[in-house]
């Protein structure tokens, strides 16, 4: 039986709703977990959600003439993401290996899925980070993982999320935003050169 579950408590998410335009989160998500890169991390990826919508970067509409909702997606990061992909493929051959880097972190039981402790103390002694700074770095690479491949591997959204419009591209532009405000070493050190371009991707959408 795994010491902890990776994925979080249900139905106390923070979000970015595109109506009110407001970033919510709950006191109980911020006080989730004892890591202050957990907060940091929270602001900047609703942050990313708040501002891939207000500036109609990635977006959802309705269509004009179909009368059904659509996703709008900046041509570029539509490219970002194939690119992604393509890297994936070329490092990992078929997409149910692309979370092969993942799984070293992980252990399978009948009773869940868990994190192997083992390698978990090693990497946080070498970079100085807490346990629940560990499990928030993981928990974001996996469900950047779950984003390119729709959730075909990777844990962390539901699998009815990524049918919703527009959303592969959304996460994945939330978990960039935390990349380049907060940093990830996990995803860093799994996935270096998805780390680097996506790094540079936003610094040059910023301007920065
Ligand atoms: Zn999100």
């Amino acid at each position: 039986m795994p010491e902890k579950q990776v994925t979080s408590a249900k139905g106390e998410g923070a979000f970015y709703n595109p109506s009110t335009k407001a970033i919510n989160i709950p006191t109980k998500t911020y006080s989730f977990r004892n890591s202050e890169l957990y907060k940091r991390s929270i602001f900047a990826h609703e942050g990313g959600h708040a501002w891939h919508f207000q500036s109609k970067y990635i977006y959802t509409k309705m269509h004009p003439d179909f009368g059904i909702m659509v996703a709008d997606v900046d041509k570029e990061f539509q490219s970002l993401f194939k690119e992604f992909r393509d890297t994936l493929r070329e490092s990992f051959g078929d997409i149910d290996n692309w979370d092969s880097p993942i799984k070293k972190y992980l252990d399978f039981s009948p009773d869940g899925v868990g994190i192997n402790q083992e390698k978990m103390s090693s990497f946080i002694e070498k970079n100085d980070i807490s346990v629940d700074d560990f499990y928030v770095l993981l928990g974001n690479t996996d469900d950047t993982l779950a984003a390119l491949t729709k959730g075909q591997v990777g844990r962390g959204h539901a699998k009815d999320y990524w049918k919703q419009k527009g959303t592969i591209y959304m996460e994945l532009f939330a978990h960039l935003n935390e990349n380049f405000w907060v940093g990830n070493p996990v995803f860093k050190e799994l996935y270096p050169e998805l780390y680097e371009s996506g790094l540079k991707f936003m610094q040059n959408l910023y301007n920065l």
